[in-house]
């Protein structure tokens, strides 16, 4: 455990022991910029390029800021479909595996009610895709009062697939001063007039590299 590099960061034991377990011995570039700026709560746009490891660079100071006893959601993911919420969760799962994280999963195409069920219960964060987290925002069944994370990941993606519209609503639904996290593979006007408008003084990480 002592010479995985995850240690220089204020990390609970748990969630260095979980890297472990998944052979995470030292971040990639992008998670070594983005986790110690996502533990101070800073608004963070970070672009680089698919397979750098953008996913745990959010799942690991996300899960080391759940608060177990809490019942209602603590941070929110948006996903642009199904394959990617699902993967997404996976990662997230595996990272807050030893803390016990809840994590579930709400996109279209499923019953409502279900979903609606899943997050009656305790819900630590909720991975989805943004239309039907709307959905669950505007009927109620995805409480967002208690919500400090949100994750806007492939936001190029989102873009392309006509959500970001979904995006801003769901956003309008969240208490304020939360911290806001942006991952995209590129960026351009329409993404950057999203972040101008939400965000409070965001950090940008970028990796020209690509790596
Ligand atoms: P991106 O979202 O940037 O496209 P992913 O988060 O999907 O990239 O990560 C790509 C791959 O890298 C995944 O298979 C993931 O398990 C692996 N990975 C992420 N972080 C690390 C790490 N620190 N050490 C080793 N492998 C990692
Ligand atoms: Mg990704």
């Amino acid at each position: 455990m002592l010479d995985n590099k995850f240690t220089q960061y204020k990390l609970c034991e748990e969630i260095i022991q979980a890297l472990s377990m998944l052979h995470y011995i030292e971040p990639t570039p992008i998670q070594e910029k983005v986790i110690p700026l996502a533990l101070e709560g800073k608004d963070i746009i970070a672009k680089s390029k698919t397979g750098s490891g953008k996913t745990a660079a959010f799942a690991i100071p996300i899960c080391e800021s759940i608060v177990w006893e809490e019942n209602l959601p603590q941070a929110l993911v948006l996903e642009p479909t199904r394959e990617l919420a699902y993967q997404v969760k996976d990662e997230i799962f595996n990272v807050g595996r030893m803390k016990r994280v809840k994590v579930p999963v709400v996109f279209g195409g499923f019953p409502f009610d279900k979903q609606a069920l899943t997050l009656k219960q305790k819900s630590h964060i909720v991975v989805g895709t943004p239309g039907r987290v709307l959905d669950h925002c505007e009927t109620g069944t995805l409480k967002c009062s208690n919500v400090k994370y949100v994750i806007i990941d492939e936001a190029d993606l989102m873009l392309d697939m006509g959500f970001l519209d979904d995006v801003k609503r769901i956003l309008s639904y969240l208490p304020e001063n939360i911290t806001i996290m942006l991952f995209s593979a590129t960026m351009g006007e329409a993404l950057y007039a999203l972040t101008d408008e939400f965000m409070n003084s965001p950090v940008e990480v970028k990796l020209e590299d690509g790596t």
